[in-house]
């Protein structure tokens, strides 16, 4: 069945403050997603605030959102068929020390908190993250 979607990424500031951006991009490629939009940015607080909003009740909102905001990011639309399972599995568990050998998380991720990618966790959330950062 053909079920072609797309999600959001986000390169996150540990990441693109070790240039890490092209890297991972190539990561995608040569898993067969479509790089469709990009643009680096760097957001303010209270946009990471938005944006993360769902986790506004956990411990580590505060921490999250001034993280989020602390440089500048990558963000991307990403297309291939099941793109949000498909990128959730190549970014791998939440904590890199928890992530499988060969997902992204693994392979950058830093820390729980500095674990190097975003990507959307369901199709309906995947819409509305992609219109966060790129509808005018
Ligand atoms: N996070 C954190 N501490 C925690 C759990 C999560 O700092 O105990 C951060 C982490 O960077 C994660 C983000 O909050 O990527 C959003 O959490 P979520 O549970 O949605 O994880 P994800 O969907 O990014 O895997
Ligand atoms: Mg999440």
């Amino acid at each position: 069945m053909n079920n072609l979607e797309q999600t959001l990424s986000i390169v996150k500031p540990d990441a693109v403050e070790r240039n890490l951006q092209n890297e991972i991009k190539k990561n995608f490629i040569e898993n067969g997603f479509i790089i469709k939009k990009e643009k680096k940015i760097q957001i303010s607080k209270s946009e990471a605030e938005e944006f993360y909003k769902v986790h506004q009740s956990k411990p580590f909102y505060g921490d999250l959102c001034n993280y989020l905001s602390s440089g500048p990011i990558v963000v991307m639309i990403l297309e291939k068929e099941n793109a949000v399972l498909e990128n959730r599995k190549l970014m791998g568990a939440t904590d890199p020390l928890k992530a499988e050998e060969g997902t992204l998380r693994k392979k950058y991720g830093i820390s729980i908190d500095k674990n190097s990618v975003h990507g959307s966790d369901s199709y309906e959330n995947a819409k509305i993250e992609i219109d966060f950062f790129f509808k005018h």
